[in-house]
């Protein structure tokens, strides 16, 4: 179980994560075709939406939970990766 004030931090790190991939997205959502930097817009689209399901899983109290065995991720884990829904083994098996 993640602590109240670690859930915090995790949640401004996410949302700072957030708004930065959303620059990213919107400013060449309509010229990216010719470009050839589709895949990278792809990934921070990804990430975004990971993004937003860990805010998610913050609201319901379930972050910091692996979403396959559920277990619970490792604060080390969830500090390089605060929107990851796996835990170690389950990203690694
Ligand atoms: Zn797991």
């Amino acid at each position: 179980m993640v602590k109240e004030p670690d859930l915090k931090a995790f949640k401004q790190q996410l949302l700072a994560r957030q708004q930065k991939l959303a620059d990213l997205i919107q400013p060449k959502a309509d010229r990216v075709d010719d470009k050839g930097h589709k895949s990278a817009d792809q990934q921070a689209q990804i990430e975004w939406s990971q993004i937003n399901k860990a805010l998610k899983r913050i609201e319901d109290g379930t972050f910091g939970q692996c979403v396959v065995c559920g277990e619970a991720i490792t604060h080390a884990r969830l500090s390089a990766y605060p929107h990851t829904p796996f835990c170690g083994s389950c990203v690694n098996p």
